[in-house]
């Protein structure tokens, strides 16, 4: 698989997310909500810069892309949130594609009384919005491309890696039950 983005620029696009947070909220009590289940190694490696006195919640968002449902069908799970009545919450979510995803849990999280509330993406595919906002916090710009790594998956697979690859055509469409176990080779020898 192609690497888009390495380890080491991974680290440093997360460094200069925490910096900005930290100097945007400064000190105030933020509640950094991670979106199930793309954003976990997004999270774990942000809140650890992030010297703030923070609360962690989770929401889960699947949407289904299925060709016997609506494209962009989503169901949200919100009972592992916490109570973010009256506190600054930062949404945070591994891809921005499409937007309908950050705009409905947006939504959702408004309607519970936050102070306020923005969001940030580890990713944004160029070019794919079909909505009217921008993520307020965008650590990479990518090109319209599948990409697995770093949280992302396919079909759960390859979340493990450490870096962010393009989704190769021959893995995209081979059969489910064959597809490399993640982490047991190098994926791009696989
Ligand atoms: P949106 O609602 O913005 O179209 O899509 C957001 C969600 O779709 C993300 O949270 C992610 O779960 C999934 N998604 C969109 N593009 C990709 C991609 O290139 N790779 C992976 N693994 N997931 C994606
Ligand atoms: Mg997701």
């Amino acid at each position: 698989m192609k690497q888009l983005l390495t380890a080491k620029e991974l680290e440093e696009g997360v460094d200069q997310l925490a910096a900005r947070l930290r100097r945007e909220y400064l000190g105030r009590p933020l509640t950094v909500v991670g979106v199930l289940t793309g954003s976990i190694v997004l999270l774990a490696d942000l809140i650890r810069r992030l010297d703030l006195p923070l609360r962690v919640g989770l929401i889960q968002a699947r949407s289904y892309r299925g060709a016997a449902t609506t494209p962009g069908e989503l169901t949200v799970n919100a009972d592992l949130l916490p109570d973010v009545k009256n506190r600054e919450v930062l949404l945070l979510d591994d891809i921005f594609d499409t937007g309908h995803t950050l705009e409905r849990l947006l939504t959702d999280i408004r309607a519970l009384g936050p102070i306020s509330i923005r969001s940030a993406v580890l990713l944004r595919k160029e070019g794919r919005s079909e909505v009217d906002f921008e993520p307020d916090y965008v650590v990479f710009e990518i090109p319209d491309a599948f990409v697995v790594g770093y949280g992302l998956d396919f079909h759960d697979a390859y979340r493990n890696l450490p870096y962010v690859a393009a989704l190769d055509d021959e893995i995209a469409n081979v059969d489910l039950d064959e597809l490399p176990p993640p982490g047991d080779c190098d994926p791009r020898d696989c």
